[in-house]
């Protein structure tokens, strides 16, 4: 048997093993075998690091560093990871099965949050009060708020990573990772680049291992400050509990229902392609992944058409070919979970257009894979409607005119992000405004960037990540008095 890659912890500077001597396989989703190996931590493991990263905040160069000085470690941690991009990449699709040349796009990004949170680091500033009261002077500074906890899925694990480092960094925090178990290797590889890059010991420092066993130890931890979540709504909900008792500030980014909204008006080539990567993108494992498509009742029979044949050419295959478009989901347990939401579908009357099972093509060999799926005949009251399948499984909706669009799309406890496909100017405004969600696209779909706030309405979570206001989620403010 071939011997497994080990990453190791850092956690005060150090690589550091579990003290339960414990480890925890990495798995490949394409062929189903462990390729790595990283601590299997426990309760031990997650307080020395909140610690570590408590002594980094209170005393040490970190606490005194100009904020001049932390952005530009930022901006050379963000050239370390161009650097190295291909071989992140790497780790992450072995880890996840995402495709390669999906996650080199991403890696080769991820050094723009750096340098634009590296750019606003020494921008933070406070203000002098006009003051009513004589002899008093009054000003206001923007601190940060302690240790921050980051916890990150197992889907884009270096690209939500850096949406919560790179903003909590920049305002002078000092931070605690907790990658997925399924997908740790890749942040334990950036901590190498960390190092390189020169941030004082003790800044960052991860603990992997399970949610569940050191999660609550993270985030209820006295010493902390903020939780800073990507994951599920439940995982979500169950952090916002915890922190509340001990009053904590939180950022969650939670999951989606998306409404892809293709209107007869609009350039329907450009539709089919967004309703497409929308969902199969990632193997529908994207919390934007546009999952209900709504199209109006005039083209619905058209595009419903020229959408199962898009998708059934879709070439599955080894995710670090360049030629395969659809790699293998994540877990076992997730496409369990995708596969019983078909049964849920079919229970349910909807129309199986395409797929619906696990591919029979013996080149997959034991990979994690699942059919392209498409559903007709789906009325926005079913499950397969309501729920997030986190899978590439598409519902298609059919709608009469704008109100009924707005009607079915609102129609959801989530609200993270929304598709429009219209050539009319004013209809696009329109739907913008009346889409309850965090992404309004038009025309388009999946566009993300380091500058723009991207987060959720309602149960897809709160607070806003990337952007400018994205740092005021790492800040509060004091305010001095002096008695002149
Ligand atoms: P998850 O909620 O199971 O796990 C997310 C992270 O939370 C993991 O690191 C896990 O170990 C940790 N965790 C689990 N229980 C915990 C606990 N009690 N305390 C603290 N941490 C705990 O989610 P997942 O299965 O890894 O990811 C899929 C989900 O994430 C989907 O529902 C998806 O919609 C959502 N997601 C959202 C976004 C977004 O930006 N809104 C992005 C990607 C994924």
């Amino acid at each position: 048997m071939t011997e497994l890659a080990r990453f190791r912890n850092v956690v005060d500077g150090k690589a550091v093993e579990s003290v339960t001597n414990r480890w925890l396989a990495s798995i490949n989703p394409f062929d189903a075998e462990p390729w790595a190996e990283v601590p299997h931590c426990g309760v031990d493991d997650a307080e020395a690091a909140v610690e570590a990263a408590h002594r980094a905040f209170v005393r040490g160069p970190w606490a005194t560093m100009s904020a001049t000085a932390r952005g530009k470690l930022l901006r050379r941690l963000g050239d370390l990871i161009t650097r190295d991009a291909e071989k992140l990449a790497a780790i992450e699709t072995r880890d996840n099965g995402k495709l390669h040349a999906e996650m080199v796009g991403q890696c080769r990004y991820i050094p723009e949050w750096f340098h634009y949170f590296g750019g606003l680091a020494d921008k933070v500033e406070g203000g002098v009060l006009p003051m009513d009261k004589a002899d008093l002077f009054s000003y206001t500074k923007r601190e940060p708020l302690g240790v921050v906890v980051a916890i990150t899925p197992w889907n884009s694990p270096l690209l939500l990573l850096t949406w919560k480092l790179a903003p909590a960094l920049a305002a002078g925090n000092t931070v605690v990772i907790k990658p997925s178990e399924h997908t740790s290797c890749s942040t334990l590889a950036l901590m190498d680049l960390v190092r390189e890059a020169g941030f004082p010991d003790g800044v960052i420092n991860t603990v992997t291992g399970y949610g569940h066993e050191i999660g609550p130890t993270l985030t209820r931890h006295p010493m902390v400050a903020k939780i800073a979540f990507t994951g599920g709504d439940a995982t979500g909900a169950a952090i916002y509990a915890g922190a509340a008792k001990g009053l904590k500030h939180v950022t969650l980014e939670l999951g989606g229902k998306s409404p892809n909204i293709v209107f007869a008006d609009a350039n329907l080539d450009d539709a089919v392609k967004g309703a497409i990567s929308g969902i199969f993108a990632a193997s529908g494992q994207t919390c934007i992944a546009g999952a209900r498509l709504l199209v109006q009742r005039s083209v619905h029979d058209e595009v419903s058409a020229r959408v199962v044949d898009f998708a059934r050419a879709a070439r599955l295959g080894d995710p670090m070919e360049a030629t395969t478009q659809v790699g293998p989901v994540t877990t076992l347990a997730q496409r369990e979970k995708i596969l019983d939401y078909m049964d849920v579908a079919r229970d349910e009357g909807a129309r199986c257009l395409l797929g619906g099972g696990t591919p029979d093509d013996p080149g997959l060999g034991k990979g994690w894979f699942v059919e392209p799926t498409i559903f007709g005949g789906v009325s926005n009251s079913m499950r397969i409607a309501r729920e997030e399948v986190f899978g590439p499984i598409l519902s298609i909706i059919p709608f009469e005119d704008e109100d009924e669009a707005i009607e079915i799309a609102n129609d959801t406890l989530y609200g993270l992000a929304s598709g429009v496909w219209t050539s009319s100017i004013r209809r696009a405004l329109t739907m913008a405004d009346r889409i309850r969600a965090g992404t309004v696209w038009v025309n388009t779909y999946r566009a993300v960037s380091f500058m723009a706030p991207f987060g959720g309405y309602k149960m897809s979570g709160i607070g806003r990540e990337s952007g400018q206001a994205a740092i005021d989620e790492y800040l509060q403010t004091k305010c001095v008095w002096i008695n002149l």
